[in-house]
């Protein structure tokens, strides 16, 4: 079997499951802002959310690349993959840097579904996109670290077992390099909830499950260290490679799925007696916005294959994520316009997908953090910041 007919049976498989959960099943959930556990449990037992965790481990070792496909069809199908993605690539700083101890401990549990691990806790209110300058901190007690701070934006803490918390472990001040003193811990939430560990949720314009946590004296055991103590600025950075890759492809799906139901419509709303879609001020706007997605989906799998053959993908997982938020959002707006006024009623779904498509210009990284990034590292300007 070559490669492309492996893909196209896993978008047939995602497209199957997905049909299962329609536009009403995720509106009745995004009325109540309700957590779709019926979807997220069907991605589970279909073992999607496993695709890049090795056979060794329960999972099925595949590429990033197929992964992408899968996020992107989910997308695509008009679900809502948000409810569950992290599960898919927060383990990849487990897999990467954690003990043999560990991965044998976590990743068959994490691969089944049995064991959650949803929740990335880097974020803070205080510190905003200047990861270096968080403030939680984890002071090592004996056979324990005990923790203190707060984390803001920590989407389904309350739907995951584990978290994976960035915390700093050596004060700013004392570290050679900026990059160093911040370590990540694998922190068993169940037993955290309530004995140091509160989470409040956050009720944002999508239905999202995102919330606060705060820390107080948690202790947490040493072994919950991932890697050197010091060094958890790097681990998260590959991390986040995977995820802005996995993501660009979500947006990519969603381009496809706003395309799709506005081409859908333009040919069948008659005004002034003839198909919307015969006005090339209709087509021309769904055209555009076809470009932009096609030019998007070739920068994903182009990152995504440096990922899988071991290169850097740093400034191609960056430019993926930019390009396909960029053309996710260009798509929705096109797609409201193409509605009309029934851009703005629930029963189409459009006004929903606009709104969870809004997100991914500003997380989970923004815009212009990606735009210095590659003036900086690519181009070699000055430093801004
Ligand atoms: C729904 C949702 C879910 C999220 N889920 C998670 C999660 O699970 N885990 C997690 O850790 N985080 C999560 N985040 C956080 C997300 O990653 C951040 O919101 C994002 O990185 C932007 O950071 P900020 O909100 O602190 O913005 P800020 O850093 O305050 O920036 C505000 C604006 O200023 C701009 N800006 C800042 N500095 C500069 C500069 N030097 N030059 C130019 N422009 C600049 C930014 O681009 C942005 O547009 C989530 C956020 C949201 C909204």
């Amino acid at each position: 079997m070559t490669e492309n007919e492996d893909m196209a049976e896993i978008r047939r498989a995602v497209q199957a499951l997905c049909a299962d959960f329609p536009g009403e099943y995720w509106r009745d959930k995004d009325r109540d802002r309700a957590y779709p556990a019926e979807f997220v449990d069907a991605l589970t037992r279909s073992g999607f959310l496993a695709a890049l965790i090795p056979p060794e481990y329960g999972g099925s070792g595949l590429k990033l690349d197929a992964a992408a496909v899968i996020m992107e069809e989910i997308q695509a199908s008009g679900c809502n993959g948000a409810s569950a993605h992290a599960q898919m690539y927060i383990m990849n700083t487990l897999l990467r840097y954690g003990s043999a101890e560990q991965k044998q401990r976590y990743l068959p549990g994490i691969a089944s579904g049995e064991l959650r691990l949803q929740a990335f806790g880097v974020s803070e209110p205080t510190s905003g996109t200047d990861t270096l300058s968080l403030r939680t901190v984890a002071v090592r007690d004996g056979d324990h670290y005990v923790v203190n701070g707060q984390k803001i934006w920590t989407s389904r803490a309350e739907y995951s077992d584990l978290m994976l918390l960035l915390a700093r472990t050596t004060p700013r001040d004392a570290v050679a390099k900026r990059t160093e003193g911040l370590s990540i811990f694998l922190v068993d939430m169940r037993e955290a909830v309530g004995k140091g560990m509160t989470i409040k949720p956050i009720r944002t314009m999508m239905n999202h499950s995102t919330t606060e946590v705060f820390f107080d004296d948690m202790r947490i055991p040493a072994s919950a260290l991932i890697g050197e103590e010091g060094q958890g600025f790097r681990y998260i950075l590959s991390g986040m490679n995977a995820e802005r890759i996995l993501i660009a492809s979500e947006c990519v799906g969603d381009a496809k799925w706003f395309i799709a139901r506005a081409s859908d419509y333009a040919r069948e709303r008659k005004v002034f007696g003839r198909a919307i879609g015969q006005n090339q001020g209709i087509q021309f706007p769904i055209a555009r916005a076809y470009a932009q997605m096609r030019a998007a989906e070739l920068m994903v799998h182009h990152a995504a294959q440096v990922y899988d053959s071991g290169g850097n993908p740093g400034a191609e997982a960056n430019m993926a994520k930019l390009l396909a938020s960029e053309a996710s959002w260009a798509a929705a707006d096109m797609c409201v316009q193409t509605f009309g006024g029934f851009g703005f009623a629930e029963e189409y779904d459009v006004e929903r997908k606009f709104r969870e498509a809004r997100l991914y210009t500003v997380a989970p990284i923004s815009t212009n953090l990606i735009l210095s990034y590659l003036a900086e590292h690519v181009l070699g300007l000055p430093r801004s910041y």
